[in-house]
């Protein structure tokens, strides 16, 4: 028998937002405004560094301010660039904050969604960011909650983090909700750890080795209606 999910607890990034365009976009504007160039290998890098940094953060080791201009400092002495990391990465957030692109597919999906579930962002980010891309996107109405990392100062997969959301939507019925997201480490891991069924959508098919098991798993939106 299918179950009724009443709250869709999606994730932003990859899943609704297009963080790799907002962050090619906004890397390249605040390099610009240094008269730098955001080459492949200096786009390569600094994902190396930024993820290194959220997994420390998905780990609770560095806040989210730390981490918003260490990885420009980091990335800064890697690359011999005379730049202030702080004045770099104020230039990034503004143009990220300013830029809605979306995922594909993600607006349609989400319009087709009934109207009786209860939809709710989860999401690991930097308040101001996340609001702004969203309300370019003009997503902010759709969502009953949105729910950011930095307002809680807890990430997902952290316990605290669903504790919160549980708070913010006002239900305490897990069993009821469906977490929706196409990170296993954070989503699915912090899904599945709080008795929360979990979606893993992973558009690239990308192989599953760890030991994280989502509920489900889609590559595409109509895998989603399959489910509900
Ligand atoms: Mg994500």
């Amino acid at each position: 028998m299918k179950k009724k999910y009443s709250w869709l607890l999606f994730d932003a990034d990859g899943t609704i937002l297009d963080y790799h365009a907002a962050e090619i976009f906004s890397l390249e504007s605040a390099a610009a405004s240094f008269g730098l160039e955001i080459s492949a290998e200096v786009l390569n890098l600094y994902r190396e560094i930024n993820s290194a940094l959220w997994a420390d953060l998905e780990k609770g080791r560095i806040s989210s301010l730390e981490l918003r201009v260490k990885r420009f400092d980091t990335l800064a002495t890697r690359l011999g660039w005379d730049i202030s990391a702080e004045k770099f990465s104020q230039a990034y957030l503004r143009e990220l904050g300013d830029s809605g692109f979306m995922m594909p597919g993600a607006r349609k999906m989400l319009a087709e969604i009934p109207r009786d579930i209860h939809k709710a962002i989860i999401t690991n980010g930097i308040k101001d960011t996340q609001y702004g891309r969203l309300m370019k996107a003009g997503l902010i109405d759709i969502f009953e909650e949105i729910i950011i990392s930095e307002e809680t100062g807890i990430a997902k997969p952290a316990a605290g983090f669903f504790d919160y959301t549980l708070e913010r939507i006002g239900s305490s019925q897990i069993e009821n909700m469906l977490v929706i997201g196409d990170s296993l480490s954070s989503d699915i891991a912090g899904g599945a750890g709080y008795g929360i069924d979990t979606c893993w959508f992973n558009p690239e098919k990308l192989e599953n080795n760890t030991s994280v098991k989502p509920t489900y798993e889609i590559s595409d939106w109509d895998g989603l209606f399959k489910i509900l």
